[in-house]
């Protein structure tokens, strides 16, 4: 079985998906991630991607279809994949829906992480991440151990004007998804994410029942 996380940049999907995936035995695909990764390589793709992601516009769709492709096939993802900032429009959804099923997978559900606007805004300039292991921190509510405290790293478009402008974005292209997956019958979660990571966390694992 597959899974969706959506919601808005900083509602705590690369949080949860992480701890998902580690709980569940999933394998957990975050388009940001594996962007952010080719940036910092170097590689074509970050080339490509990297003026559209500093402005905070989504990457065009062919450039993350072959990834997200890729991903897929790999043996780690065979138990069941959760997706993190994939799909991102409905060109996407319909695109993941034709992956899935020429590999004969399913899509199990759509979780929402549903967070305040002002809350966003103030948890994505306060957030790090640490580039060995893709781990999301923030320096207030779930400070970095010490050990690695030194090597977190702010993203380039966590600034906050760029955080508005993707906002927009996902208010605009993201957002229409839900009512996508709720016509398409695929069950459609939501959840508060404006507290702590445990009780999200928990509280996804009851609903998608595992
Ligand atoms: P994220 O880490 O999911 O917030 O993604 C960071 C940035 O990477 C986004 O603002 C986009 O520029 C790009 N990106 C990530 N996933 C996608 C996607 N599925 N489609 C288009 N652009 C994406």
């Amino acid at each position: 079985m597959d899974l969706i996380l959506l919601g808005a940049p900083g509602a705590g999907k690369g949080t949860q998906s992480s701890l998902l995936a580690e709980r569940l035995g999933m394998e957990k695909i975050a388009t940001g991630d594996i962007l952010r990764d080719a940036v910092r390589r170097g590689t074509e793709l970050g080339l490509e991607a990297k003026a559209f992601m500093d402005a905070g516009e989504l990457v065009p769709d062919a450039v993350i279809f072959g990834l997200v492709k890729s991903a897929l096939s790999a043996p780690a993802a065979e138990a069941g994949a959760i997706f993190d900032g994939f799909p991102r429009n409905v060109p996407q959804a319909q695109k993941l829906e034709e992956i899935l099923d020429e590999m004969g997978r399913t899509l199990g559900a759509v979780v929402v992480i549903d967070v305040p606007e002002e809350m966003l805004v103030r948890r994505m300039s306060g957030r790090r991440t640490d580039p060995e292991t893709g781990n999301v921190y923030h320096i207030e509510h779930n400070p970095p151990p010490a050990d690695i405290a030194g090597r977190v790293v702010q993203r380039d478009d966590d600034l906050e004007e760029t955080v508005r402008h993707r906002l927009q974005v996902y208010r605009a292209a993201t957002e229409p998804l839900i009512s996508f997956y709720e016509s398409a019958e695929v069950p459609v979660y939501h959840v508060r994410g404006d507290r702590s990571i445990d009780l999200v966390r928990e509280e996804i694992v009851g609903l998608i029942g595992r």
